[in-house]
C-alpha cells in the first residue's frame, strides 16, 4: 500500500478527468486504471481485488482518516477495542464471503445476544419464550407460547405498515413494549408511517434460541475489523489517500474508471433532491469497572429514554481489561448519512438516480450508499466481489464490465435477509 504523495512526488496534483470520470490521455504524474471513492468494504475489497486479481493500479480515497468506513474499530484512550461507529457483528450464510476475508483475518466464534429493558427486567429480543414467561410470570413450553402469541395478535386486514406486521404477528401490547417506542426514536417516525418492510423479517420465537442472528457464521475479525481492512489493502498496486474527496481528487489525477461507493444523489450534485436518511449520534465512554451488562448490546425501547441502546464491546471482541468500553446510540436527524429511510417515495427518488447511475459510463455504483440499501457488510461484500466478477470477465473479453445492477441483484443470494433487520428492534 502507497500514500498519494508517493505517487506524484510533491503533490497529487496531475491532469483533470474529462467530464465522463475519463481521464485524458496526456499529461500529469499520478496515473491509475481505478479511482475508487470509499474506503469501507465495498471500495476495500474491489481494490483487493483489482490490485492482486487484474494487476491494475487503485487509487482509493476516503474523506475520512480511516480505512474500513462504518466498520472501522480501533484502540480508544484507554486501550479498548472500539467501534466508531456503532457495533458491527459479522454473520452471514455466504461460504464464499466467509472464504474471501479468512485470506485477510483469523476469526473469534461470537454469537451475537440482545436483551431489552422493559417492565423494570431484561428480556430476550427477539421475543422467545423466555421473554414471554418472563414478562407474563408465566411457565409455558414451546406449544403454549405459539398458542399464547396467537391469542394476542390482532387481525389485520391489510398489512402495510410496520404497525400492521407486528399488530398481526405478536398483538398491541408486545408491539407498544418493544417496537412502538423503539421505532419512534430510530426513525423519528411512527411504525403506522414506515413501510412493512422495516418489521416485516422481525423473527418471533417459541423456542429458548436467544441468538440475535440466525446465520451459519457468526463471528469477529480475530483482531478486528481494521487490521483486517489492513491486511487486505497491503499491496504495492494500491494507493490510498485518506481525508481525500473525490471532487478535489478527481480534479487532480489521471485514471479510466471510476468505482463510486459514496452517496448517490451527492455524485450527481443531488439533481432531484436528497435521497432522505437517519443518523446517529455516538457517545463512547470507559467505565471504571470489569463488566457493564450481561450481553454485547441492551436495546432499550422506552420513548423516554433517548438512547436506543448500549453496547459493551468486550462481549463482542473477547478482551480482557479490568475496564470496560461502552457506546450509547442516540438516533438522529442530521449526521452521516446511515439508514436510507424505508418509504415509497424515497424508493421512487432512489430509481431516478439509478437510471442515471446506469446511463454513466465509465463508473460503477457499489455499497450501500452508493445503491441507496441498507446492506450487511457480508452483503456488500458479495456484492463487491460479483462486480469484480463481471470487470474480469470484461477484461478477458476486452468490455467494460456492464453496471451495478446485475451484481446488486445477485445479493439476494449473500444472506438472504432482510435489508433492515438489524436497525428494526
Ligand atoms: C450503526 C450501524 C451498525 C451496523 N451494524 C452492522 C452489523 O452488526 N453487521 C453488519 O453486517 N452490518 C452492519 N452495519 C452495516 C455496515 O456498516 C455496512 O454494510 C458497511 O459499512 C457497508 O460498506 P460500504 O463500503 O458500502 O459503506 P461504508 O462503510 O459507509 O463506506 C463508504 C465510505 O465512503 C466514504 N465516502 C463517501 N463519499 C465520499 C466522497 N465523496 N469522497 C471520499 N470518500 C467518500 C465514506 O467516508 C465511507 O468511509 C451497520 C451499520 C450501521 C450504520
Amino acid at each position: 500500500m502507497r500514500s498519494l504523495n508517493d505517487e506524484a512526488g510533491n503533490g497529487p496534483a496531475v491532469a483533470s478527468p474529462s467530464h465522463d470520470g475519463r481521464a485524458p490521455a496526456h499529461g500529469g504524474r499520478a496515473r491509475f486504471d481505478y479511482l475508487i471513492v470509499g474506503a469501507g468494504f465495498a471500495g476495500s475489497v474491489l481494490a483487493e481485488r483489482l490490485a492482486r486479481g487484474l494487476d491494475k493500479r487503485v487509487l482509493l480515497i476516503d474523506r475520512r482518516p480511516h480505512i474500513g468506513g462504518n466498520a472501522y474499530d480501533h484502540l480508544n484512550d484507554d486501550g479498548l477495542l472500539i467501534h466508531r461507529y456503532g457495533p458491527h457483528i459479522f454473520h452471514t450464510n455466504s461460504q464464499q464471503v466467509v472464504d474471501y476475508l479468512s485470506r485477510f483475518t483469523g476469526w473469534r466464534p461470537y454469537e451475537h445476544r440482545v436483551l431489552a429493558q422493559a417492565a423494570g427486567q431484561l428480556v430476550p429480543i427477539p421475543i422467545n419464550r423466555t421473554t414471554v414467561n418472563r414478562l407474563y410470570g408465566l411457565d409455558l413450553d414451546e406449544a403454549g407460547v405459539a398458542t399464547f402469541l396467537k391469542s394476542k395478535a390482532e387481525p389485520v386486514a391489510e398489512v402495510r405498515t410496520s404497525e400492521d406486521v407486528v399488530v398481526g404477528a405478536v398483538g398491541r401490547e408486545l408491539y407498544e413494549t418493544f417496537f412502538r417506542g423503539y421505532t419512534r426514536k430510530q426513525w423519528g417516525l411512527d411504525p403506522s408511517e414506515l413501510d412493512r418492510s422495516v418489521t416485516a423479517r422481525v423473527p418471533t420465537r417459541t423456542n429458548d434460541d436467544d441468538r440475535y442472528f440466525g446465520d451459519k457464521f457468526q463471528m469477529m475479525p480475530l483482531h478486528g475489523y481494521t487490521r483486517m481492512f489492513e491486511a487486505m489493502l497491503d499491496h504495492p498496486n494500491i494507493t490510498l489517500a485518506l481525508g481525500s474527496d473525490h471532487r478535489t481528487v478527481a480534479r487532480e489525477v489521471r485514471y479510466d474508471r471510476l468505482i463510486f461507493t459514496g452517496p448517490v444523489d451527492e455524485y450527481f450534485d443531488f439533481r432531484f433532491g436528497r435521497l432522505p436518511y437517519r443518523s446517529l449520534r455516538f457517545r463512547h465512554e470507559t467505565v471504571d469497572r470489569e463488566w457493564f451488562q450481561p450481553v454485547g448490546v441492551v436495546n432499550y425501547p422506552a420513548e423516554e429514554v433517548a438512547h436506543t441502546r448500549i453496547t459493551e464491546y468486550k462481549h463482542l471482541t473477547g478482551q480482557s481489561h479490568p475496564r470496560t468500553a461502552l457506546t450509547y446510540e442516540y438516533p438522529s436527524a442530521e449526521g452521516d448519512p446511515y439508514y436510507p429511510v424505508p418509504k415509497p417515495e424515497n424508493a421512487a427518488l432512489y430509481r431516478q438516480y439509478q437510471a442515471l447511475a446506469d446511463a454513466t459510463p465509465g463508473v460503477h455504483f457499489v455499497g450501500r450508499l452508493a445503491t441507496y440499501r441498507y446492506y450487511n457488510m457480508d452483503q456488500v461484500v458479495g456484492q463487491a466481489l460479483a462486480l469484480y466478477g463481471r470487470l474480469a470477465e470484461a477484461e478477458a473479453k476486452g468490455g467494460t464490465g456492464g453496471g451495478t445492477r446485475a451484481a446488486a441483484e445477485r445479493i439476494a443470494a449473500i444472506g438472504g435477509r432482510s435489508a433492515t433487520e438489524p436497525v428494526a428492534l
